[in-house]
């Protein structure tokens, strides 16, 4: 791997407001050695370097994305439940690799699994970290769910406080990365109710203590208001969705956004296009359940606003996998996340990398820094100007490694 020098118009730490002028990342084999200004480079540097990029003025050098919320092995097709209880490992491993291509080439080095079997994603994670297989990093999941409750078929099933345990020990016996609650049900499971809690108030504070104790960080999906309540109680790291479901629509609540901001719980928003995207293609038949899809989408982008204003610390992922979500989409929700709930390109950027890496507890990661891991996401223009300059990707570098060059 060696040394290499990429020279950027621009250079965005992940932390800052904004990019510096005329920058440089200096990387050594899988590790940042250097971020500054060009200005302050000897006349001797480049020979100093085994390989040289010169991306020009008009390119930005920025973290690799980290995707906080994904599902390697869904299909991303109309109906994700019946390909989930359907499809072999075989095809789900094969979706899998291709699924990380994907959103490897868009930009993003990390993603963080929220739902996909244990002996599924750990040795896929463990092929990427040996260098077997080009791929993000994959901080993955063990997932939880009640019997036949939301996402049954890439979770373990329990229902009551000693298998909650269980459940959560053996993860870790497994050696998962954190642990994913599905603290209410969701809409991709039939039978599940998305506006109530799937474990009561015990069992999820059972399995926030089993994690803490182990040393894992816990997510909750949370729709329903019953559930965030549930989440909060039992101080799990971050939220999924948030939603504050009920009968009526989302709902705000604001004691527990403000208990949300307090105690420190990140919110994943997961704010995706999905069928958005076909909004002008005349071929598209849009189905009473994609109409109601956008509809809920404008509120979920109203009330992501609201967490924001509140204090709660958002970070940025797309649900990448269920209906009309694919791998590569990630960069353009990013977009729609700026644009639909009304955030600087500062404010989602950092979402995507530093915030996210602080949510991980992975604080080598989503920062342009000495020292840091050396994954690098290049794009032509400006994304801290024109936020849509995020999917003009020119370059992406994992682990050091170029592993789309330069165009
Ligand atoms: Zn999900």
């Amino acid at each position: 791997m060696g040394t290499l020098l990429i020279r950027a118009g621009h250079v965005y730490d992940g932390v800052a407001d904004r990019a510096t002028e005329k920058g440089f990342v200096a990387l050594d084999g899988d590790t940042i050695a250097a971020v500054g200004r060009q200005a302050d480079l000897g006349s001797d540097t480049a020979a100093r370097y085994e390989q040289v990029i010169d991306l020009g003025d008009g390119a930005t050098v920025l973290p690799g994305l980290i995707n906080m919320h994904t599902h390697m092995s869904f299909t991303g097709g109309d109906n994700v439940f019946h390909d989930a209880v359907n499809d072999t490992d075989t095809v789900r491993m094969i979706r899998i690799v291709e699924n990380l291509r994907a959103s490897l080439l868009s930009g993003v080095t990390t993603v963080r699994d929220c739902g996909t079997l244990p002996h599924l994603a750990l040795p896929v994670r463990d092929s990427v970290e040996r260098g077997l297989l080009p791929g993000p990093r994959i901080v993955a999941s063990g997932a939880i769910t009640s019997t036949g409750g939301h996402c049954f078929y890439c979770a373990t099933e329990v229902d009551d406080e000693a298998s909650m345990r269980k459940a959560v020990r053996a993860h870790a016996k497994r050696g998962v990365d954190f642990i994913k609650l599905f603290s209410t049900g969701g809409n991709l499971t039939p039978g599940t109710n998305s506006l109530e809690a799937q474990f009561t108030e015990r069992e999820m504070c059972a399995a926030t203590e089993e994690a803490r104790r182990l040393g894992r960080r816990t997510s909750s999906h949370a729709h329903g208001t019953p559930g965030v309540r549930n989440s909060i109680k039992a101080r799990v790291t971050t939220i999924e969705h948030c939603s504050f479901q009920t009968a009526k629509g989302i709902g705000w609540e604001e004691d527990l956004a403000a208990e949300v901001a307090d105690s420190g719980i990140f919110v994943c928003h997961t704010i995706f296009r999905g069928v958005g995207k076909h909004a002008n293609d005349p071929g598209f038949d849009f189905t009473a359940n994609h109409e109601r899809y956008l509809a809920v989408l404008k509120e979920r982008q109203g009330l992501t606003r609201r967490l924001a204003d509140k204090g709660v610390r958002l970070v940025a992922g797309n649900d990448a996998g269920v209906s009309y979500c694919g791998f590569a989409d990630f960069p353009g929700d990013l977009v729609l996340t700026a644009e639909g709930c009304g955030f600087s390109a500062a404010e989602v950027l950092r979402s995507a990398t530093s915030v996210a890496a602080d949510a991980l507890g992975r604080p080598e990661l989503g920062v342009l820094a000495p020292g840091k891991v050396a994954d690098l996401l290049a794009v032509e223009g400006n994304p801290l100007a024109d936020i849509h300059d995020i999917e003009r990707t020119r370059m992406v570098v994992a682990r050091g490694k170029v592993v789309r060059a330069a165009a």
